[in-house]
């Protein structure tokens, strides 16, 4: 890749694809070179508020028109709007999660490296300072909680809470952990939905950490959490807000310091590192694989809870 300016595109702008074509206006050393919709008039619309960016009226004349697109379509739409994009040889950042299902999953990962090119998956936590600090501080977790709750929000229903919002929690937890995961035991409840709305899942990992993350879409507050105990410490954080605190034994004292950590936008943070991989030819913190193992987990807890509902 030269060092001219990355000519970005982005597939779906509906509430968060919104935010991908600003990013992509704002961001040095990028260009938004182009939206696509399935709804032109909301195309239109986005195109509007980014200085009258060129809109493109098909898939393949978005590809035609950018080095790299973000897939921000409905999550079961992913896999079939990422695989064109791909034949045409655009670096991709496909939202959460990489697609629905494993054979899906299989086919972007092949054409991607068949290609010889970068896929990133917008698990966004990976880019939120909280996990920054997190990264450094966890050495050794025996026992990670996770807490996500949201109000109802008929965005994202295509897909039950696991696949919408607990893979966050999986991929953290799959990072912290780093181990591979051993044993599975979900519980899920429908409420809104035909699908899962609430859902808890311990994962137990091949090192003995175990990670209990708690989902809700049917929550009146929003609360987005991780507690991390590990020999010498417990850390509690907050994704929304991007604070903290960690609790230390010190001579036969509990000590409780708060975690200064510098906020930061993390959509932000994702997308420019998605640029620089593409610059640099490196592979994304978040990649293919770790998008992949969040979704096999994910579907995993997702069978257990349908197969409870059959008893
Ligand atoms: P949305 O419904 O607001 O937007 C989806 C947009 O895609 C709509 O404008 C729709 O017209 C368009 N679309 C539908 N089919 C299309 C197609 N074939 N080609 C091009 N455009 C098409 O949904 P959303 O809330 O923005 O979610 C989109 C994706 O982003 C989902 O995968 C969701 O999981 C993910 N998401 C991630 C986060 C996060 O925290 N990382 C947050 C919200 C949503």
């Amino acid at each position: 890749m030269s060092s001219d300016s990355i000519r970005c595109g982005v597939a779906g702008v509906g509430y968060l694809g919104q935010h991908h074509a600003r990013i992509y206006r704002e961001l040095p050393g990028a260009t938004l070179a182009a939206v696509f919709d399935a709804n032109p008039a909301r195309a239109a619309e986005i195109s509007a508020l980014n200085h009258n960016c060129p809109v493109a009226s098909t898939l393949e004349e978005l590809a035609s028109l950018c080095d790299v697109i973000s897939v921000v379509t409905p999550t079961d739409l992913h896999c079939q709007v990422a695989l064109p994009l791909l034949a045409k040889g655009c670096h991709l950042l496909i939202e959460k999660p990489l697609c629905v299902t494993t054979e899906e999953a299989v086919l972007i990962t092949d054409a991607a490296r068949k290609a010889g090119l970068v896929v990133q998956v917008g698990h966004i936590e990976h880019y939120n300072p909280v996990m920054g600090y997190l990264e450094t501080a966890v050495t050794k977790p025996r026992y990670i909680v996770a807490d996500r709750l949201a109000p109802f929000n008929p965005r994202g229903t295509e897909v039950g809470v696991v696949l919408d919002l607990m893979i966050h929690d999986i991929g953290v937890a799959l990072q912290l952990a780093n181990s591979p995961v051993t044993r599975i035991d979900s519980v899920g409840v429908s409420v809104l939905t035909r699908h899962e709305d609430i859902a808890n899942a311990r994962l137990t990992f091949a090192n003995g950490c175990v990670a209990n993350l708690n989902v809700s879409r049917v929550s009146e507050k929003k609360v987005r959490e991780v507690r991390v105990f590990q020999d010498n410490a417990y850390l509690s954080l907050d994704f929304m807000n991007q604070s903290g605190h960690l609790v230390r034994r010190e001579g036969g004292k509990l000590n409780k310091e708060e975690i200064p950590l510098e906020k930061a936008e993390p959509l932000k943070v994702e997308l420019a590192s998605f640029l620089e991989c593409v610059r640099r030819s490196k592979v994304p913190k978040v990649d293919v694989t770790l998008g992949r193992t969040a979704l096999e987990v994910a579907l995993e807890i997702t069978r257990q809870i349908h197969a409870s509902w059959q008893k």
